[in-house]
């Protein structure tokens, strides 16, 4: 294999860049030739692709978002879209191709790899909520911005004596919401995973408030449904004033922390080793902090399991 193309595809997530500078500079450095193609499987098919050298992925692993941009594409998941990605592929002399994204993206490229089209996948994802790895790119970011936010609403909270909901991103995942929850030290959290603990939550905020609780911070995941839609319920249930606040975009964007680059880095770097070991198929992923890959039928019919032990703490924590 001598030349390789590289895309970002799906939601943006901080250390994507990361992840593209590892994949070619590894690439670069074991005498393959490195191509990046912009706006995903849109721009593939388009043949929006060009030969990236090691300043090209220079200055960007502190960088949000994506280098390569990012597009989601109706007409790739046909037939047809692919094999005019194929078609592209062919035409540049691109023999594999390294997939950043969620678990829609692999979907994409474990199309192209039935087709013949030898692809890697790299989760990259602040939902965190791909199976076969413990942590995807993005995750550890957004984390830390969420508590940032949750900090502040903190200070208000205490000043007015109020219930505080803080919907977070997640999609049909609670991660975000379970882990920002245990780190800023939120009351309760609702989460897809845990949706019948409702009743708990209103007990809990009531007997908090007989004890003469200043505040209440609740973490929610978008993938129960409305922040707001709760936020009346809580309100009608306890007779405490309840807020809302939906963070919304800004838990995408900034710069990757320190452990993100570093993932974001490992997986890169990994992506290229199985490629020139002529492997196909599969995702890289991180298991234990040892770097692990399977094949993208196991990562989709898995499923992305919450941390019981965690959700238990918090709840305990949080008497
Ligand atoms: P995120 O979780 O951050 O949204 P994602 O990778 O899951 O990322 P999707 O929008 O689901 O994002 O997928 C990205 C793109 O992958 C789609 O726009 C489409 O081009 C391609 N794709 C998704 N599903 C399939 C499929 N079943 N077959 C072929 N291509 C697909």
């Amino acid at each position: 294999m001598k030349r390789i193309g590289v895309l970002t595809s799906g939601g943006d997530a901080p250390g994507m860049n990361a992840a593209i500078r590892a994949v070619v500079r590894k690439g670069i450095y074991h005498g393959l030739e490195l191509y990046g193609i912009k706006y995903g499987f849109q721009g593939l098919m388009e043949g929006n692709i060009e030969k990236m050298e090691i300043g090209s992925v220079g200055d960007i692993i502190q960088r949000g978002g994506t280098a390569l941009f990012s597009a989601r594409s109706e007409e790739f998941k046909t037939d047809e879209g692919q094999q005019k990605a194929i078609e592209q592929l062919e035409k540049f002399g691109i023999e594999g191709l390294v997939v950043i994204g969620g678990d829609g993206s692999f979907r994409g490229a474990e199309a192209l790899t039935k087709k013949g089209f030898p692809c890697i996948g790299i989760p990259a994802t602040i939902d965190n909520d791909i199976t076969g790895t413990d942590f995807t790119i993005g995750f550890d970011t957004a984390l830390n911005t969420v508590i940032e936010a949750i900090d502040k609403i903190r200070d208000t909270a205490t000043s007015h004596e109020r219930t505080y909901i803080i919907e977070v991103m997640g999609r049909d995942a609670g991660d975000l919401a379970l882990w920002a929850g245990l780190a800023g030290g939120a009351e309760s959290i609702i989460i897809p995973e845990k949706k019948e603990d409702f009743q708990d939550i209103i007990d809990r905020l009531k007997r908090g408030h007989e004890r003469g609780k200043k505040h209440s911070i609740i973490l929610l995941a978008e993938g129960v449904g409305s922040g707001f839609d709760y936020g009346e319920k809580i309100e009608k249930e306890t007779k405490l004033e309840t807020r809302v606040t939906v963070l919304g975009y800004i838990q995408r964007g900034g710069s990757p922390s320190a452990t993100d680059r570093v993932l974001a880095s490992r997986l890169g770097g990994r992506a290229i080793e199985l490629l020139m070991d002529g492997k196909a198929g599969r995702m890289v992923g991180i298991e234990n902090n040892r770097l692990v890959d399977y094949a993208f039928n196991d990562i989709f019919n898995g499923s992305n399991t919450i941390h019981d032990e965690m959700y238990r703490l918090s709840k305990e924590l949080s008497i």
